[in-house]
């Protein structure tokens, strides 16, 4: 045992962390979480336990910041998600991609992708 104190979180680590928190298949989009991620460490000091499972899983790379902003006033943002058919649903039900791990473990549970 150490006495090293965990580290402190990122706002990108804790919007991750809320992104996560979310009960299947509830979606909040990245801006919000975002969003909340910095107005809860303006209230709160939070610590990552490293030791928990959603810290040891590959993160996609953020995509890389370019000249165009995102149109939150487009009929459309917020709304376009990737979608994969799932290999064990018998109807090949369309999973949000970044959600398909959660709902291969949730729903076949003795499947390992
Ligand atoms: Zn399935």
């Amino acid at each position: 045992m150490t006495d090293t104190p965990p580290p402190i979180i990122t706002v990108d680590d804790l919007a991750r962390a809320i992104d996560n928190s979310t009960p299947y298949p509830i979606e909040l989009n990245p801006t919000v979480c975002r969003y909340m991620a910095e107005r809860l460490l303006e209230m709160l000091t939070v610590a990552k336990r490293t030791d928990h499972d959603m810290w040891q899983r590959e993160e996609p790379p953020p995509p890389a910041p370019g000249p165009i902003s995102p149109d939150f006033t487009s009929p459309i943002a917020g709304r376009i998600e990737v979608r994969d058919p799932c290999p064990h649903c018998g109807d090949h039900q369309l999973i949000p991609r970044h959600r398909m791990a959660e709902h291969i473990s949730w729903l076949h549970p003795d499947e390992r992708t």
